[in-house]
C-alpha cells in the first residue's frame, strides 16, 4: 500500500472501529482504513449508515439550521468569487444548491444517490446530475467553483477525483473542501467512538497539514483554511460515547445535567481549540494554480 498523500508506504496502527482498523502513514499521518474496503462494501456501508429516506428527512427537519451554515460558506466563497458557476460535488438532496442559487450563484449538483437527487430537481426545480462527475463529462473550465461537503474522504482514488475538479474548474477556480479531522479535540476524547469515524463508509481521514499538502500536491494553492464544529455534535457524541447504552438504566436527570455541562463547556472552549486547528470539522478553500 502507498500513502495516496506522500507516497510513503510505512504504516502503523491507530484504532479498531467495526471490523476494519485506521492504520496512519508514518510520514504525513494520513489515516486509513484497513483493509482498504471494496467498492461495493463501502457503498453498502454508505446506504446502511445513510438510507435515502433517512438522509432526505435529515435534511428536511433541519432546513434552517443548514441554511443558515450554508450561508456562512457562501459569505467565505464570496471573497474570492463574488459569483460564477457552481458545482456541488455529492450534493444530497441540493440545500446547498437552493442557498447558493438564493444568493446569486449559477448552481448545478452531482449526486451519487438516485433518490436524493431526484428529490432535489422535482421539489427543489435544481440541476442535479446522478452520475459520477468523471462520467458526465463537463467542458474543460465550464465552472469558478467546485464544492465538496464530505465527499472527498470517501473516493478510493481521491488523485483521479481532484484531477477531474480541476480540470472542470476554470483558472483561478475555487475549490472548497469539508471533511472530519482525525486530529480533532472531539476525535481524540471520543476515540473509536467518534461519530465521524465511520469505517467502512469513510476510506481516509485527514487532518489539516496532510488535508492541505495533498491538495497542494494536486495543483492547488490554499487560501484559507480552519477547523470548527457545532457544539450539539460534539455534546451529543460525547454522551454517546461516555454512556453507550443511552439513557435506559441510567438516571435521566444525570443525563440531561451531563448534556448542558458538556454543551456549555464546549461552547465556551472550542473558539481555544479551533485556533489550534482541533475542530471536528476541516474546510478549506483553495484555488486552482
Ligand atoms: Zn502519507
Amino acid at each position: 500500500m502507498v500513502c495516496p498523500v506522500c507516497r510513503n508506504v510505512e504504516f502503523v496502527s491507530y484504532l479498531k472501529v467495526n471490523d476494519f482498523n485506521v492504520i496512519r502513514c508514518k510520514k504525513c499521518k494520513l489515516g486509513i482504513t484497513h483493509p482498504f474496503p471494496s467498492t461495493e462494501q463501502s457503498l453498502q456501508a454508505n446506504l446502511e449508515t445513510y438510507n435515502s429516506e433517512q438522509r432526505i428527512q435529515l435534511y428536511l427537519t433541519k432546513i434552517d439550521y443548514f441554511k443558515k451554515r450554508y450561508r456562512k460558506y457562501l459569505l467565505n466563497i464570496r471573497n474570492y468569487k463574488p459569483q460564477g458557476k457552481l458545482l456541488d460535488v455529492g450534493c444530497n438532496i441540493g440545500l446547498f444548491l437552493v442557498t447558493a442559487k438564493e444568493e446569486g450563484f449559477e448552481a448545478t449538483g452531482i449526486e451519487l444517490n438516485k433518490e436524493c437527487a431526484d428529490y432535489g430537481v422535482k421539489n427543489f426545480e435544481l440541476d442535479i446530475v446522478n452520475d459520477y462527475l468523471e462520467n458526465r463529462g463537463f467542458q474543460d473550465g465550464t465552472f469558478d467553483i467546485v464544492t465538496m461537503f464530505d465527499v472527498l474522504e470517501h473516493i478510493p482514488d481521491m488523485r483521479n477525483a481532484l484531477g477531474e475538479v480541476r480540470r472542470v474548474l476554470k483558472k483561478d477556480g475555487l475549490l472548497v473542501v469539508q471533511l472530519p479531522n482525525l486530529d480533532s479535540i472531539m476525535a481524540r476524547i471520543t476515540g473509536s467512538n467518534w461519530v465521524w469515524l465511520t469505517t467502512p463508509d469513510h476510506l481516509y481521514h485527514f487532518n489539516p497539514k496532510n488535508l492541505s499538502e495533498f491538495l497542494l500536491s494536486n495543483g492547488f494553492r490554499i487560501k484559507y483554511l480552519r477547523t470548527w464544529e457545532p457544539s450539539e455534535d460534539f455534546s451529543s457524541n460525547f454522551i454517546q460515547a461516555f454512556c453507550p447504552n443511552g439513557i435506559f438504566g441510567r438516571s435521566f436527570k444525570k443525563i440531561l445535567r451531563l448534556s448542558k455541562v458538556v454543551l456549555l463547556a464546549t461552547h465556551l472552549l472550542r473558539p481555544f481549540w479551533w485556533r489550534k486547528y482541533r475542530g471536528g470539522l476541516i474546510e478549506v478553500y483553495a484555488t486552482k494554480v
